[in-house]
């Protein structure tokens, strides 16, 4: 039986500039990336310099990459959901700012985590991520965002899709929410993706929430920490505890393995390649069981 190809890719480096991240993905393994547009420990960024950006179109072409499934993953210090005035307005300038560099570089997608009220409660926490991001839908008209699952931790939205729900009600534009899935977030969050009842339940809870048409992209980790720890340690493929049988009835699920699978495991591209790897083994052992 010949394998469908399935879409994967790893959080690439871009300390070498954003040109040579098509053709490391291809040397891993891949088919897909996400990347930071700037240095996520900053509060600054600056738009790519011209030649970077056409040296990695032209390798987009050139590799055959589809920019569809293509993300980029926004800064730590972003926190739309702040109810401090000046924090919530660097973050949103910010983000914005981001928006035009994945614009710049043909990439539609730009993945966040929905951010914490710090102890302020959710729903004004909810109330000014809706905010926030009606303004920078406003301010750049081309990329969509996409809301991560976190872990139930200081003060975090997004550790349940009812938080997202509210979201997009709050949205005036909801058509450009996504979302993506973490998997070590969502088994650390108390998802059991391991278990057939434990992925239905999630499926369940996504559709009923948001649209299961919404879930875009998955972010494949596993995990070092165990089932509602709410921790958030990444592991290897195979090496946590979601590890390769996790996995494999993870990615026995249609509606995951058709989507882009992220790899956000430790490490870089040398073991990016690994898990890479590992995952196509996995991927290769169930459809052959078909
Ligand atoms: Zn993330
Ligand atoms: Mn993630
Ligand atoms: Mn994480």
């Amino acid at each position: 039986m010949i394998m469908p190809e399935i879409i994967i890719g790893a959080h690439m480096p871009i300390g070498g500039g954003f040109s040579r991240v098509p053709k490391e993905t291809v040397e891993i393994g891949g088919n897909t990336f996400q990347i930071f547009p700037h240095n996520p420990r900053q509060w600054t960024a600056k738009m790519p310099a011209e030649e970077d950006v056409v040296h990695f179109l032209r390798d987009v072409k050139r590799y055959q990459l589809n920019p569809e499934y293509f993300m980029c993953h926004s800064g730590y210090l972003i926190n739309i959901a702040s109810t401090k005035d000046d924090v919530w307005e660097k973050s949103t300038e910010l983000l914005e700012l981001e928006m035009k560099i994945c614009a710049k570089l043909d990439i539609r997608h730009l993945n966040i985590h929905p951010g914490s009220h710090l102890g302020a409660g959710e729903k004004s926490g909810i109330e000014r991520i809706a905010k926030a991001l009606n303004i920078v839908f406003k301010r750049e008209k081309t990329v969509n965002i996409l809301l991560e699952n976190v872990v139930k931790k200081g003060g975090n939205i997004g550790y349940n899709y009812a938080h997202m729900r509210k979201i997009i009600e709050a949205c005036e534009q909801p058509d450009r929410i996504g979302f993506t899935f973490d998997t070590c977030h969502g088994y650390d969050a108390g998802y059991d993706v391991t278990k057939p009842e434990g992925i239905q339940q999630l499926l369940d809870e996504i559709d009923r929430e948001v649209g299961i048409e919404r879930l875009k992209f998955i972010h494949l980790n596993d995990t070092k920490n165990s089932l509602g720890s709410q921790k958030d340690r990444h592991e290897n493929i195979g090496n946590g505890n979601i590890g390769i049988e996790g996995f494999k009835i993870f990615l026995s699920n249609r509606t995951f393995s058709s989507i882009p699978l992220i790899l956000e495991t430790p490490g870089g591209n040398l073991e990016h390649a690994q898990d890479i790897a590992k995952v196509k083994e996995i991927y290769q052992s169930i459809v052959s069981n078909r």
